[in-house]
């Protein structure tokens, strides 16, 4: 509120309303990328064949620019494999890759450019995990 009845100064008010109107629309566009998204999907699968509860739960969870990455991270993860797994430590590679592979631990996160970058579950903690993991994914992506 601002006015000679606010306890702010008019400053205050006016940082608090711009907040609050950024939000609002932050959650409108989310709305209304949610209601597109909703839209496209009436009329063509997202899953593109696989219906897994993992892809279910990324489309209900993600954003659409959160789930365009799971699709991309999920596909490329198919073309990973482990070695070397002892005490729930795995390094995971490329299939036939040479490159050193991305040590991945049960209670630590992949330290890899796209992990590290985007902050989401990445190919590697997608391979060792087999799953979506909504935790694994900062909120800006939700
Ligand atoms: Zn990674």
């Amino acid at each position: 509120m601002i006015g000679p009845v606010s306890v702010d100064d008019p400053e205050v008010g006016i940082q608090k309303l711009l907040e609050r109107h950024a939000e609002f629309c932050r959650r409108r566009n989310m709305e209304i990328s949610r209601y597109h998204l909703n839209c496209v999907t009436k009329q063509e699968s997202p899953f593109h064949g696989d219906c897994s509860p993992s892809h279910a739960e990324a489309f209900m969870k993600l954003s659409s620019w959160g789930y365009r990455l799971w699709k991309e991270q999920f596909k490329q993860s198919n073309h990973y494999e482990s070695r070397a797994c002892s005490s729930g430590v795995c390094k995971i590679y490329r299939i036939s890759a040479s490159s050193d592979g991305c040590l991945v631990l049960p209670t630590e996160r992949c330290n890899c450019e796209t992990r590290m970058s985007f902050n989401i579950q990445c190919r590697h903690e997608i391979f060792f995990h087999q799953c979506f993991i909504a935790s694994l994914w900062h909120r800006q992506w939700y």
